[in-house]
């Protein structure tokens, strides 16, 4: 039985990954910020410090083996017009976006080169087809996790290990909830339905069963994609 562990699997887009890996028969961890108390193996870890990284997988390890499948999902998003944004707001988004990412991989790789396999899906966003405005810390730091992806898939392909990315786009969320509320979202999710080709609202759902395929053994000859799963708002 492999082992996973998903990022951000407390909320949203993480939680309907881990609930989707378990149910494809994985053993799952979660690392999060605030993690559910009725799961042993949710793990509180701020993925912006790679020593609490390090302290969750060392038991991760313990109790479930080593990990093989990575999920990069926790995020924070800010909006802010550029000529506001301070250099600390920048870096913290850059802190938990981008070098989350660099943290998680790092302390993984050592088992999946082990195993001589390995799978590594990252979360992005939507919003790096085409720029988002009051968005620029968070769109660079996803646009920086799209390159990184990219390059990690071609050092990573000769060791088994794929590396992909999901940019997704207006999915039913905390986060998505929280920007609808503060009028971030330039119309409601209501108008924004009638705007996406699909006409519906994302759910964490979707974005799941692209992760569990990438994930899956049928997925080997895919590596270093960005797999947009959006409605069709972005094509
Ligand atoms: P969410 O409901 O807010 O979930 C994000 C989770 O990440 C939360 O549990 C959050 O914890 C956790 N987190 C934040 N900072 C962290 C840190 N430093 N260390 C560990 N965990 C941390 O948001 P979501 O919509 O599911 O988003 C999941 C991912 O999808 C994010 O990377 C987001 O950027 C991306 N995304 C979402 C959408 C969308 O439409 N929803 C669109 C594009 C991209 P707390 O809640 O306790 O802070």
């Amino acid at each position: 039985m492999k082992t996973a562990v998903v990022t951000g699997g407390a909320s949203g887009i993480g939680l309907g990954i881990a609930e989707r890996l378990r149910a494809d028969g994985l053993h799952v961890a979660t690392l999060d910020l605030n993690p559910a108390a009725d799961d042993d193996f949710a793990y509180r870890a701020d993925v912006s410090d790679p020593d609490q990284i390090t302290a969750a997988l060392t038991d991760v390890r313990e109790k479930l083996g080593p990990v093989t499948v990575l999920v990069n999902a926790a995020g924070v998003e800010k909006y802010r017009r550029f000529q506001n944004l301070s250099f600390e707001e920048w870096k913290q988004i850059i802190d938990v976006n981008l070098h989350g990412v660099f943290h998680t991989v790092q302390a993984v790789l050592p088992d999946m080169m082990s195993a001589n396999w390995g799978r590594v899906v990252n979360i992005s966003s939507s919003s790096t087809h085409s720029g988002q405005p009051f968005m620029s810390a968070y769109v660079a730091a996803k646009s920086g996790l799209n390159g990184l992806t990219k390059s990690l898939a071609l050092e990573l392909g000769p060791y088994g290990i794929t590396v992909n990315a999901v940019p997704p786009g207006f999915i039913d969320t905390p986060m998505l909830r929280r920007s609808e509320e503060k009028r971030l979202l330039g119309g409601t999710i209501e108008e924004h339905i009638q705007r996406t080709p699909v006409r519906r609202v994302g759910k964490p759902a979707d974005i799941a069963a692209a992760c569990s395929f990438l994930i899956s053994e049928d997925a080997g000859y895919i590596t270093g994609q960005i797999l947009g799963v959006n409605g069709g708002r972005n094509t």
